[in-house]
This record gives C-alpha cells, sequence and structure tokens, in this order.
C-alpha cells in the first residue's frame, strides 16, 4: 500500500505541536516565518516557564552553558564567516566568557522587611516576553547572554536579530532550545525568525504582548525602541577613548591598550577606540606601541588613504568593519609583516579616524598638554554617550575626577577594557551595556520587574 506522505507530514505536524516543538522551515527550533507567531510561541513556551521552580530554570541555564563551551569553536567560525568580521580566537574566549560569567539565577534574590506591622517582600517578576534587537558585532554571543538572564528571570525572548548574522543567531537561538527541551522544558523559550526585517521589528515594538523592549546596538535603534511607547532597555554606542597620564606605566599601558584595541578586531563596544596621552609620555607611549605591541605607525599620506577606504558619505564602509589590521593595510596597498595588529597615529581629535566609532584596530592617538587638557579632550570624543571610559595613571586624583567627568557606564583603571567584561577583571560578563537607559551591565535581575507582597500584623517570628 503507497503511504500517502502527505497525511504522515500532518501527523507528524499534530505531533509537534501538542508536544510543544515548533520547528520551522529551516529544521530549527524557534525559528519562525511570522513575528507574530514567534510571539505567540513565546508567550506558550513564557506560560509554562513561569511555573517552573528556580531549580528548574538553573538546570536548563547550565545546560545552555554546557552547549555554549561545546559549540564555541562552532559559533565563533560561524560568526566570523557570515558577517566577516572579527577573529575567531578570540570569539571562541567570548563565548567561553558568556557561559561561564553571565549571572543566572542567583541574581534573582528578594529583600525583606519585618517588624511589628508584620512582613513586607520585594520580590523580582518577570515581564512575560521580552523583544530583544541585537548586533552583529557580537550576534551569537549576545542571543546567548540575553537568553540566560531573561530566562532565569523568569521570561522568554522574541529576538529580531541582526540580518547580516542571522545564521549565527539563530544556531545559538536553536541550541538554547534544545538545551530547554533536554532539559524537560518548552521550545521556544528563545524565538526568531528565519528572516528579520525592519518591519519585523517594528510589529515586535507595537505588539500587545511584548512589554518590554531590550536594544543592543547603535543610535538608530535604541531610539527607536526608546520611541515605542513600551519600556526599554537601550545597549547604545560608545567612542571609549583611553586617557594615560604622566605617572601611567606606560610600558604597561601600551600593551593593555593594544590588547584591548585588537581584541575581537575592535568590535566590542567597551574596546579602545582612541587615545588621549598628556605630551609627556604621547613619545614613550607610541615607541612601546611600535617597537613591542605590533602597532603599524601610519604616515599622513597613509592616513588619508585610510579615511578614503573605511568612511563613505553616509557612514562606515562595513567592509572594513571588524577587520585585522594587515587587511585594512592592504586595502590601501601596505603590506606589512604578520606581527602587526594595530594601525596608529598622531592627531587631532577632530581627525575622521579619531572622532568616528569605527570598530577596527585603527588607534589614534591625541596630544595633550597637561591632564586638564586630555580630560577635555577625552569627554569631547566620548561624545556623550556616557558607556565606557578607561585609564592608565597612578593618581587617585586623577582616576576620581576622570571617572566623575567622563561618568561612563564602565571605566577601566590600568587595564584592557576587557577586565570590565569579567575577563582578567572581577564581576560578571553581559554583552548589553545599558548606557542610555542607564541599567549598566545588564543581568538577569535587569529584566525583572519588582513586586512588593505585604502581609500586616503576622508573619514576623521574632
Ligand atoms: P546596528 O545599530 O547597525 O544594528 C543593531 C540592531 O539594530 C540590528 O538588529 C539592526 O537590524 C537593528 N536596527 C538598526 N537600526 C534600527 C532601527 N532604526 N529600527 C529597528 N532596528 C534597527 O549596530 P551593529 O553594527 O549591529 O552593532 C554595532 C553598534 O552597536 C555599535 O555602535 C556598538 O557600539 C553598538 N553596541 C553596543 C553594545 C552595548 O552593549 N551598549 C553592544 C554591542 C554593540
Amino acid at each position: 500500500m503507497a503511504i500517502d506522505e502527505s497525511v504522515i507530514s500532518s501527523i507528524v505536524k499534530e505531533v509537534m505541536t501538542r508536544i510543544n516543538l515548533t520547528e520551522a522551515p529551516s529544521g530549527q527550533f524557534g525559528i519562525f516565518t511570522d513575528m507574530n507567531e514567534a510571539i505567540e510561541a513565546a508567550k506558550k513556551a513564557q506560560a509554562v516557564v513561569r511555573t517552573m521552580s528556580m531549580d528548574q530554570r538553573e538546570k536548563i541555564i547550565s545546560k545552555i552553558r554546557r552547549k555554549t563551551i561545546e559549540n564555541a569553536e562552532i559559533l565563533a567560525r560561524m560568526g566570523v564567516e557570515e558577517t566577516g568580521m572579527g577573529n575567531v580566537g578570540h570569539k571562541i574566549l567570548k563565548h567561553r566568557l558568556v557561559a561561564e560569567n553571565t549571572p543566572g539565577t542567583e541574581d534573582i534574590t528578594t529583600v525583606a522587611w519585618s517588624g511589628d506591622r508584620g512582613l513586607t517582600l520585594v520580590e523580582m517578576g518577570p515581564f512575560g516576553v521580552i523583544g530583544s534587537i541585537t548586533p552583529c558585532t557580537n550576534p551569537s554571543e549576545t542571543v546567548i547572554c540575553n537568553a540566560i538572564g531573561m530566562l532565569a528571570g523568569g521570561n522568554t525572548v522574541v529576538f529580531n536579530p541582526h540580518p547580516a548574522a542571522i545564521k549565527t543567531s539563530n544556531f545559538a537561538v536553536n541550541m538554547i532550545n534544545e538545551a530547554s527541551m533536554e532539559e524537560g522544558g518548552p521550545c521556544n523559550i528563545a524565538c526568531s525568525l528565519v528572516k528579520p526585517t525592519m518591519d519585523s521589528s517594528a510589529v515586535m515594538m507595537k505588539h500587545k504582548d511584548i512589554p518590554l523592549l531590550v536594544a543592543t546596538g547603535g543610535p538608530g535603534v535604541v531610539t527607536a525602541v526608546l520611541s515605542s511607547g513600551k519600556r526599554g532597555i537601550g545597549a547604545g554606542a560608545g567612542n571609549p577613548p583611553a586617557l594615560v597620564d604622566a605617572t601611567a606605566d606606560v610600558r604597561k599601558a601600551a600593551e593593555d591598550i593594544v590588547n584591548g584595541c585588537t581584541f575581537d578586531n575592535n568590535l566590542p563596544c567597551i574596546a579602545e577606540k582612541e587615545v588621549v596621552a598628556v605630551s609627556s609620555v604621547c613619545d614613550e607611549l607610541i615607541h612601546y606601541m611600535v617597537t613591542e605591541q605590533g602597532c603599524y605607525l601610519a604616515s599622513k599620506e597613509e592616513q588619508d588613504k585610510l579615511i578614503a577606504t573605511v568612511l563613505t558619505p553616509k557612514g562606515l564602509n562595513r567592509k572594513c568593519v571588524g577587520r585585522d589590521a594587515r587587511t585594512l593595510l592592504g586595502m590601501i596597498g601596505v603590506s606589512v609583516p604578520s606581527n602587526i595588529r594595530c594601525i596608529i597615529f598622531e592627531g587631532e581629535k577632530e581627525h575622521p579616524l579619531i572622532a568616528e566609532e569605527l570598530m577596527m584596530p585603527i588607534l589614534g592617538i591625541v596630544r595633550a598638554k597637561d591632564f586638564d587638557d586630555a580630560l577635555e579632550k577625552a569627554i569631547w570624543l566620548e561624545h556623550g554617550n556616557r558607556h565606557s571610559a578607561h585609564i592608565h595613571s597612578k593618581n587617585i586624583d586623577n582616576i576620581t575626577r576622570y571617572a566623575k567627568a567622563l561618568d561612563t557606564a564602565i571605566l577601566v583603571k590600568n587595564a584592557p577594557s576587557y577586565a570590565a567584561l569579567g575577563f582578567g577583571g572581577e564581576g560578571f560578563c553581559t554583552f548589553t551595556i545599558a548606557s542610555r537607559t542607564g541599567e549598566g551591565l545588564t543581568s538577569a535581575s535587569t529584566f525583572t520587574k519588582r513586586r512588593r507582597c505585604t502581609m500586616a500584623e503576622s508573619l514576623c517570628i521574632r
């Protein structure tokens, strides 16, 4: 007897629906063709997550961590291949960092007051389904980091990832759902689209079942989310200056700054994007950068060629973002040895390669006459993003003045910028730094709402 394939297909579909597995045309879990469907599926999954114990949530999170470590190299290679940006070795480290250092349910805490009039608790409750828009610079890192924190808070999440990194982002979404199901949780704790667009993001921003939006990206997306009329967490652009003052260990500063600047080809928003050095140490700093840290000192003519290559009338040339220094130099016809990892030059703060957030290992150095002048120039260069700033100094008064004046979500002292992500520094990891809306480094608790629960005149057992 011939088997009717359409009957089998409809039976499989029905079974999948009943056991809450939704397979997309791509064969990946949690990936939909329509934003409304994705939100509906995430809503159903959230109804299950809401009833889970914290232990159950944590079991799924542990599985996500394990799978992220197992797939770190695949995700890293996929990210570089798909976007053409970044460095595989560094991306592997970023995935390990996200797996090991993103806070889980331990971040969900309760405040209690007990006394003569009874007991009051303030607990962190879920928002429900969170809408998250993610960048192409750290695509799967951001998806995994957001998903861990949001799930720990009892939420599910629908992503509208950057179209240029959709394969990598959706691989991570599928992996997260596999982790959930393997630990007895529902499918669709994280959802995404086969083809995210501006239209699908607009649907998400207006949808009645999305109470919280999280945007990680440039100024356009943060402004869009903050104009949506919903609660928005905005993790926007930065242009972090690294100030080097007269008291710094200049040799170490050169090493730290170049390490931070070249990490993943300068893609992280926190990475050193330019240096402001006081005149008395500026030449020494450049000397160490060139002789010990693999920096290429670009001539005026080469700077002009770089400007013409990496910048276009519409902004950044996307073909240059996240490329390594040798590739960028190759684009202007300069061939350099394999140890070259950063392009440096001295220039005024208004120099286009200094004032712009380039996200490539091109590091302009601005000379300042003294600390006051350096401070003024660094403030100007940060452009009021209040995102990240770094300083190399042994003078506590200078560090304090810098920290107060720059007023950024992140300030790293005497270390590479990535120390702020818990990589060689204390503290947890995140890839969503809510600079613009003030939450700072986001974690599970950021994705919860505070709820007060009061019992009057009883349950105080003192
Ligand atoms: P991008 O702004 O081009 O894109 C980010 C996301 O927003 C993508 O999903 C994109 O499709 C979407 N998007 C862009 N404009 C939009 C709009 N008007 N409406 C709706 N969606 C929109 O950024 P990118 O190139 O992917 O990432 C680099 C930028 O993101 C840099 O400026 C960097 O500093 C910033 N960034 C910030 C953080 C942070 O934690 N603060 C983290 C990573 C990247």
